[in-house]
């Protein structure tokens, strides 16, 4: 009984709305950002500068939704000994 508590508190904090693949994701060259138009017809912003530290979760710009974006993470190599 208290566990489930505790894991029904542990989704909400982390409440996404979706999954976004970077592929779908509109590429903007000026900027090397990458956006994806929300329900609310807000944005979502990632830029390469936050993809290269790992940032995988992004807000709205408009509203309090938040949605992970997939991708790969290539410079992985480093720490393969
Ligand atoms: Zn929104």
């Amino acid at each position: 009984m208290l566990n489930s508590k505790v894991d029904q508190r542990n989704k909400k904090v982390l409440a996404i709305s979706a999954d976004v693949d970077l592929d779908d994701m509109a590429y903007d060259e000026e900027d090397g950002s990458y956006s994806f138009l929300c329900r609310c017809s807000g944005y979502y912003f990632i830029t390469e500068e936050m993809l290269e530290k790992g940032v995988d979760i992004v807000g709205c710009n408009n509203c309090s939704l938040r949605i992970r974006v997939l991708y790969d993470v290539v410079e992985d190599e480093e720490d393969d000994e």
